[in-house]
């Protein structure tokens, strides 16, 4: 089998939200489609790929450097040693050839594209949803029928009052969610600690907060937050301070006596074993967000999933930033704990297949091949778009 041709377009995903320390006005991301020489059902399998949210569209470096190294290479060196399939393992070793290490910046975000459109060639031609091939290939063969998500939101948004705030949370319970993250570190220490109040007050018995300052904090202000919000039983604290300060997540770990999340904006294996090494973390109660979608994807994340196991890290403990479907599927083929979600936010990037409601903050997953986007239609008529 061989790739026949690789086709990419940049596409918006932006919005008037702001975090601490971005706002998402010009925000875009790469959409891309590999189109093998595999007929299923009389039309060519097609593999889809795009960068998670947050980051900008890699497009560039796609065409100037990875898709060309991919297509200039023998295509014999791109698949199983049967020939059957694609190897996500070997594409990974050539896209890679001639990188120095270090540095990964926007590289490892169009690596990730590339890696996620051939996962989904991958499955497609296996005829499995990629979370059964996963558990089959790298788990135990079973998989988790559902995958606990949480509704991310909370941004900062022009003339967005405490009673909006609380409108928006209570919107996420309406849709089946069952806990809730909220933006901090955009406002003074006084009116988030006033935020975070508005939102415990609408929250039921048996939901949860988790707030996310996106890096904005140096470790004193880290510190004084953390005093400030450690009695509210809060899920989680993310992302305090810079995600490359391991010194400043180890310090924080020493004083704020709850769970912690970070490692969204980690983008390697070896950004992801320096937090494990230096950051403090604690396996016990801590919790891993490394998203494969932004840092060389899913094979670099199954070396990452090996590091932690090494290092006595659970793969439960991993929840994974961005919110696409890729991450749902490792989370249901991997035994992770679980999946961001951004309902309504990020469309028709973020979200999940069409059919399942949340519910009680679980999401159930096609059973379909691959990574299941033609089961999120608006998703799939963007898809359907690129190269046209
Ligand atoms: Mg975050």
């Amino acid at each position: 089998m061989k790739i026949v041709k690789i086709d990419v377009k940049t596409v918006p995903i932006s919005s008037p939200i702001r975090n601490a320390y971005i706002d998402f006005s010009k925000m875009t991301t790469s959409a891309l489609a590999i189109t093998t020489d595999i007929m299923k059902d009389g039309k060519p399998v097609v593999g889809y790929g795009f960068n998670s949210n947050g980051r900008y569209a890699p497009t560039c470096l796609l065409e100037e450097r990875f898709i060309p190294r991919l297509l200039e290479a023998n295509p014999k060196d791109l698949v199983t040693d049967d020939g059957s399939n694609l190897d996500p393992h070997k594409i990974h070793k050539i896209i890679m050839a001639n990188e120095k290490p270090g540095g990964h910046g926007e590289r490892a975000v169009a690596v990730g594209v590339i890696d996620m459109a051939v996962w989904d060639a991958v499955a497609k031609i296996e005829e499995k949803p990629l979370y059964q091939l996963l558990a089959d290939r790298y788990g135990t063969g079973k998989t988790d029928d559902k995958v606990y998500i949480y509704a991310a939101g909370g941004y900062y948004f022009p003339d967005k009052g405490l009673t909006e705030l609380q409108d928006e949370m209570k919107g996420y319970l309406d849709l089946g969610y069952r806990d809730v993250k909220m933006k901090v570190g955009g406002a003074s220490l006084n009116e988030d600690v006033k935020r975070i109040e508005a939102v415990l007050d609408i929250l039921p018995k048996g939901s949860g907060l988790m707030v996310d300052a996106n890096g904005r904090f140096d470790l004193d202000y880290a510190i004084e937050f953390g005093e400030k919000v450690k009695d509210y039983e809060l899920i989680w604290y993310e992302e305090a301070g810079d995600p490359l300060d391991y010194h400043l997540q180890a310090e924080l770990s020493k004083r704020y006596p709850h769970a912690m999340a970070t490692g969204e904006n980690l983008f390697s294996l070896q950004d992801a074993t320096n937090l494990i090494r230096y950051g403090g973390m604690n396996p016990e109660k801590d919790f891993l967000q490394f998203d494969c979608a932004l840092s060389y994807g899913l094979v670099e994340y199954l070396q990452i999933l090996d590091m932690l196991k090494e290092h006595g890290w659970s793969s439960r403990r991993c929840i994974p930033h961005g919110g696409h479907q890729l991450s749902l599927n490792i989370a249901a083929g991997l035994e992770l704990h679980g999946n961001e979600s951004y309902p309504g936010v990020f469309e028709p990037f973020g979200g999940f297949a069409d059919r399942y409601a949340v519910e009680d903050g679980y999401v159930r997953l096609p059973e379909v091949p691959g990574i299941g986007f033609e089961e999120k239609s608006n998703l799939y008529d963007l898809l359907l778009t690129i190269g046209k």
